[in-house]
């Protein structure tokens, strides 16, 4: 099989093989990796179907990461998805409310971002040793909450490498901070910034790009690496579950040959969803990608407009880990619309840079015809999780109820009578206010801590282990900061 590269959205000439893209992160000009061309599913779906997680990933993941030996790829998917997670079937898909639920939140911090971070570690560390790099790995990574937490149990007593994690201090919930403060392992770092989210992305991007603070680093046996999603490492072991729950529901025969489904996710940073649209352009039969967006609703205008505009206020919403101004992987989906017109690629993202908005081409503007953009407000949300327990007694968290509310809306819209999948990010155990006070007004004087008890027993499912006794274990990290003083804590951690 031929190698497979990957080059910059920005149009350098860099072109690298997997495991140096995994391992930079983010290509040398600035820009995003994405592969030279998009491979195919490449076996009939028929086939397929008779895999297994590990298996299919294989298959899927190979096509990307052509550099890898097949045991060494095929030994970094069995570390990461095995009991961990809280389902054998890693990925359920639970049929409720006219559409089929893909629960990704059963690894061990309970929201999908473990799809992607429980492998990542192990492929970064694969990459390192392929490539001959002797340096300490740094992990930098900006959070609005799951990221950061998956990030730092991925990474924790991970040989070689070092995580240090930034979340935004008033941007998180009770428990995804209580998570981080606790997190265990010497290499592990969990620190908050005064500042939203996006100010937390901004400063990681910043050191990354400052070159003279690279330098520093090397002369100390230290390399910087992302755990963010914009690293390929992360994206394409998004695309697997995709495949695999395509090929589920055409084993339970609820799906005729080759019929197309549409996909609903929750989008933040745009990751999730590009793997659902990377997956579609792998030969997966989709029909629409359905992008729900909380208030911070810059995705749904700029597909409704073509105009992305983040110049506003980005709002402390019940859905968290969406509260994102800037969705970087969506630069990956310009490079698409332009027809890999690299210079278009980059002009956009300067003008975004300088002006804070760019408007794309009507021939652009005509590509995002496989995406329908939608949003809920807050109190649409709390409606949706109570509509939803009531009806059909299962409880969603906030994420999921953006996702299924815009899903509403959409079938209002079109009509579509299209089976659906709605990516299922979070766990509702890790938004125990948002989730209670949504089913019953009764709950919003209690803690997060104590909702957890109440919602084990309205949900039948027992407290994942990972969150039990939470409140009552040692908090580990304390450190806040401003955003200017970011790179002048890593020095610290780094002693240089
Ligand atoms: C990160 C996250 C999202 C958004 O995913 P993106 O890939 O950033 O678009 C949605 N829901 C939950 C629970 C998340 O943790």
């Amino acid at each position: 099989m031929s190698d497979l590269y990957f080059k910059s959205t920005r149009g350098s000439n860099e072109k690298v093989l997997s495991s140096q893209a995994i391992v930079n992160g983010i290509a040398e000009d600035g820009g995003l990796y994405i592969p030279e061309f998009l491979p195919k599913i490449g076996k009939p779906l028929s086939y397929l179907k008779e895999m297994n997680y590990d298996e299919l990933a294989f298959h899927i993941m190979k096509k990307f990461f052509t550099d890898f030996e097949d045991l060494v790829l095929q030994e970094c998917i069995k570390k990461a998805y095995d009991s961990k997670f809280g389902d054998p079937a890693i990925v359920p898909l639970i049929e409720k409310g006219g559409a089929y639920f893909l629960e990704l939140y059963h690894g061990p911090t309970l929201a999908f971002k473990d799809m992607a971070l429980s492998i990542l570690p192990h492929l970064l560390r694969a990459a390192c040793i392929k490539i001959d790099i002797d340096e300490e790995i740094v992990i930098l990574t900006a959070t609005s909450g799951d990221t950061g937490k998956a990030a730092l149990e991925g990474f924790s007593d991970v040989e070689g490498t070092k995580i240090v994690v930034f979340y935004p201090r008033d941007g998180v919930s009770q428990i995804q901070e209580r998570q981080m403060i606790t997190q265990e392992g010497s290499n592990t770092y969990a620190i908050a910034i005064e500042g939203n989210f996006d100010d937390a992305q901004k400063g990681v991007k910043e050191i990354f790009n400052d070159k003279n603070f690279n330098k520093i680093l090397r002369n100390n046996n230290y390399i910087f690496s992302s755990a963010n999603s914009i690293n390929i490492g992360r994206l394409v072991p998004q695309i697997v579950y995709y495949i695999y729950s395509y090929l589920n529901l055409s084993k339970l025969g609820k799906i005729s040959k080759n019929e197309r489904i549409n996909i609903v996710v929750p989008t933040g940073n745009f990751g999730n969803i590009l793997a659902a649209y990377y997956a579609k352009k792998m030969g997966l039969p989709v029909n629409k990608l359905i992008c729900a967006s909380n208030e911070n609703n810059v995705l749904y205008d700029f597909i409704n407009t073509g105009i992305y505009d983040k110049k506003r206020k980005l709002k402390a919403t019940s859905s968290p880990s969406m509260d994102i101004l800037v969705s970087s992987n969506l630069e990956r989906l310009l490079y698409d619309l332009c027809e890999n017109d690299t210079g278009v690629v980059k002009s956009l993202i300067e003008k975004l840079n300088k002006r804070g908005e760019y408007r794309i081409t009507p021939n652009m503007k005509h590509k995002l015809k496989d995406f329908y953009g939608g949003f809920a407000t807050d109190n649409e949300v709390s409606e949706t999780i109570r509509d939803v327990y009531k009806s059909f007694n299962y409880l969603i968290d906030p994420h999921t109820a953006v996702a299924y509310n815009v899903y509403q809306k959409y079938i209002r819209d079109t009509k579509d009578t299209t089976k659906t999948i709605i990516a299922s990010t979070a766990s509702p155990f890790k938004f125990p206010n948002s989730v209670m006070k949504a089913v019953d007004d009764k709950f919003s004087n209690y803690d997060d801590f104590a909702l957890l008890e109440k919602i084990a027993k309205i949900s039948n499912c027992s407290i994942p282990k990972s969150l039990k006794d939470i409140d009552k274990r040692k908090i580990l990290h304390n450190t806040v900061c401003k955003r200017e003083d970011m790179k002048s804590i890593i020095s610290r951690i780094l002693k240089i």
